[in-house]
């Protein structure tokens, strides 16, 4: 066990940040997390990290927070927030960010307030996200397991065994216990990329998507658009990998150019709570309805924070024999089960053009690219998913036949 927590901090550290000799870099974790933080901590300064700084929370405080702090804060984000992000941000920092909470964590708290603080955080954060979306600087997202997490994926099982699974299932993930982790890390990372590439070679004009669970919907995609996998290059100059685990090629949207219906093939936990049997119903690229049969206040919440909220700003394909996938466990956290399942996310897009740099926020919007505070991912891959791609030229092409890629 010893050996797969430092062989998966390492990961973290390397193929992750890919943390560079005289980097400064910053730590997000819950209190919780704190004997891996400090096992990420090590790694970092064995990679030769100027300094790591780490900024911690707790799931109870958090709660205790939402439910019986004044009102009015939730309005307001103190100065030193924005102002700790973006110093860190324009030295080129490396951001880790570990991930544990309980996804039921605010259930049974105000959604109003869970929204307002939701705007005014990412208000005060915004020019940090665009940032971190158009990769300036590089960063990652990894998972570890917490009680109340653990115990909502295996309820049968009593924590301290719901634990031991849940680091079973996440070491399996992320290719920790078979060898170098980091070497078959930069394998997968060039398998994925000719993948990509080849998606983007295509330059597919629309994509069907079509399933028994309903969904038919057709996505435009942008003119020069690009097909990205994990191995992502920072404007700092080094490659990154956002999401460990990941198994996800992404792409940006045409923001207007989405039609028809899409049902979630999982359960969605939004800020706290579970979101259940999601579909909605595009026009024009716009979600003109949304219905849910489970914590649907919760989704118009976060579809009302701006007029963004409700175009797309991501198409994302992964197989439906993904290894995490076939794994069978639903994990009620984004970064895993966003890696079982195809997906969409709707709000900000992640510039994915072929040509992106040097471009004006304000022309890759006149591309197509969706802006908005939020981003959200929603998964709807199933085993019987077909894909199909038309370029150009209105040739037919099959990406996905019964959930997996046929390109
Ligand atoms: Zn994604
Ligand atoms: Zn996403």
């Amino acid at each position: 066990m010893q050996q797969h927590l430092k062989d998966y901090a390492r990961l973290i550290v390397q193929i992750g940040a890919n943390v560079q000799k005289g980097q400064t870099v910053v730590i997000s974790a819950s209190a919780d997390s704190a004997y891996f933080v400090r096992m990420v901590a090590e790694a970092a300064y064995d990679a030769g990290a100027r300094d790591v700084v780490t900024r911690f929370f707790d799931d109870a405080l958090t709660r205790m927070h939402f439910l019986r702090a004044d009102s009015a804060v939730f309005d307001e984000v103190p100065g030193w927030i924005p102002a700790f992000f973006r110093e860190y941000a324009d030295q080129g920092a490396a951001f880790i960010r570990i991930e544990s909470s309980d996804p039921e964590l605010l259930l049974g708290t105000d959604p109003d307030r869970i929204q307002r603080n939701n705007i005014s955080t990412s208000k005060a954060l915004k020019s940090y996200y665009d940032k971190m979306m158009g990769n300036a600087f590089p960063w990652t997202i990894a998972a570890i397991p917490a009680e109340a997490w653990a115990s909502k994926v295996f309820p049968d099982l009593s924590p301290g065994e719901a634990i031991e699974r849940l680091w079973e299932a996440i070491f399996a993930a992320v290719h920790v216990g078979k060898g170098d982790p980091v070497a078959i890390w930069r394998e997968k990372i060039a398998t994925m990329a000719a993948r990509a590439n080849a998606l983007s070679a295509h330059q597919f004009v629309k994509l069907h998507f079509q399933n028994n669970l309903g969904t038919d919907l057709t996505l435009t995609l942008p003119e020069a658009h690009k097909w990205v996998a994990c191995g992502e290059k920072a404007k700092t100059g080094t490659n990154f990998v956002a999401n460990i685990p990941t198994e996800e090629i992404f792409v940006l949207p045409d923001r207007i150019g989405t039609e028809g219906v899409v049902y979630a093939s999982m359960p969605l936990s939004l800020n706290g709570n579970l979101v259940e049997n999601i579909k909605f119903t595009f026009e024009k690229g716009k979600i003109v309805k949304a219905e849910a049969t489970k914590g649907l206040e919760h989704l118009e919440k976060e579809l009302e924070i701006d007029e963004g909220a409700r175009y797309l700003g991501e198409i994302a394909l992964v197989p439906y024999h993904s290894p995490i996938s076939q794994m069978n466990i639903l994990f009620y956290n984004t970064l895993f089960d966003e890696n079982a399942s195809c997906h969409l996310a709707f709000g900000r897009a992640y510039p994915t053009f072929l040509d992106t740099d040097d471009r004006t926020e304000e022309e890759l919007k006149a591309r197509g690219m969706n802006d908005s505070l939020v981003h959200v991912d929603f998964m709807i891959g199933t085993a019987d998913l077909s894909i199909t791609g038309t370029t150009a030229a209105g040739e037919e092409i099959a990406v996905f036949v019964d959930g997996n890629f046929v390109v």
